[in-house]
């Protein structure tokens, strides 16, 4: 079985005429090179015969949870990685008649987020789509650059989490978008799943679903189209549709715990096969419907800063922004992300 290292991942890629004998596609039996092999399904599958199955995955997870009903105008968060990559040359290929419009925040991380801006203006270029491109740097007037070096930097990822939230959700809402899709994978879902359990984050856990609907004229409809594919298929996707994406992980994720608890997943799974589909199905059908109905959706009010919806007098955003301190003395990146 021969490997693909792709950030910083080792997924099967293809089988060998030594490993499997002959080099035929599980589906329509024509002997192909490369064969994406599935463990999840039990299968090898040709080119044509992976896009035809990751599609209608897809396809199926939109329609199961209803993300586009009412949906015209669709805002697609796009940061140029595999996962969004996969999404939107999916969504485009299943439901040409939504109007798209891509979302990229340039979050101004030094040797990363520009190759991103130019390979998302690219593929828009290439495919008529409209995208908006938000540089933190010139409308924000800092970067995340500037977390890194703060007394914050070891909680990047989540600091950038709630920078990532309130914008996309602001930018939509400014472009009367009617929803905005993000490429979260079944990975990611498991893991903050894990992470949320063993901290009983319950409010946390209660919103990680696959769709979060507005709860508030301000707050825009938030879905996850990707939500039950694994990064392994979606990297299979943009390798065998040919769609471009970065590479490159974001240099600030190295060491982080969030990148530790999904290497510790990727060795259970391999012990206990199907195990990230089961934890999410079990959170979904078992877990969620007993959580959400102990929890109350919090009132929200206006931020005193920025006027957007908030639980608090001052947004988490606005809080977050008030704590941006640089220190002269600070260098980049020798702070490492440790979230
Ligand atoms: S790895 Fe962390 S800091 Fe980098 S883009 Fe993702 S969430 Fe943000
Ligand atoms: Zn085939
Ligand atoms: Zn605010």
């Amino acid at each position: 079985m021969s490997k693909i290292s792709k950030g910083g991942n080792r997924f099967k890629y293809f089988c060998s005429l030594a490993d499997c004998g002959m080099l035929r596609c599980s589906k329509c039996k024509a002997e192909a090179e490369p064969l994406y092999r599935l463990d999840i399904i039990k299968k090898s599958l040709c080119h044509s015969c992976f896009i035809e199955y990751y599609e209608k995955k897809v396809k199926k997870t939109v329609l199961k949870y209803r993300m586009l009903s009412g949906v015209k105008n669709l805002g697609v968060a796009v940061s140029g990685g595999k996962d969004s990559m996969a999404l939107l040359k999916s969504l485009l290929n299943i439901f040409p008649s939504i109007n798209f419009v891509v979302i990229h925040l340039n979050l101004g991380i030094p040797g990363y987020s520009d190759t991103c801006q130019t390979l998302v203006q690219r593929f828009c270029q290439k495919n008529s789509i409209e995208c908006i491109v938000y540089d933190l740097r010139n409308a924000e007037g800092y970067s995340l650059k500037d977390f890194v070096t703060s007394k914050l930097g070891r909680r990047i990822c989540g600091i950038c989490g709630v920078v990532k939230r309130y914008l996309l959700n602001k930018i939509a809402l400014e472009n009367d978008l009617d929803a905005i899709a993000t490429g979260h994978n079944l990975d990611d879902t498991v893991e903050l799943l894990f992470n949320h359990y063993i901290n009983g984050a319950l409010d946390d856990l209660v919103r990680n679903k696959p769709v979060l609907p507005s709860t508030h004229p301000k707050i825009v409809k938030k879905i996850k189209p990707l939500i039950e594919m694994t990064e392994q298929e979606n990297l299979y996707y943009v390798l065998s549709t040919h769609t471009e994406y970065v590479d490159n992980k974001c240099p600030l994720v190295k060491g982080s715990r969030m990148m530790k608890r999904k290497k510790l997943l990727m060795k259970v799974e391999e012990e206990i096969p199907n195990f990230k589909h089961l934890l999410f199905k079990t959170h979904l059908k078992r877990f969620l419907p007993i959580l959400e109905k102990h929890f109350e959706v919090p009132a929200l009010r206006e931020c005193e800063r920025c006027g957007m919806p908030s639980k608090n007098s001052i947004c988490s955003y606005c809080k977050l922004i008030s704590k941006l301190r640089i220190p002269s003395s600070a260098t980049f990146p020798s702070n490492r992300c440790h979230e």
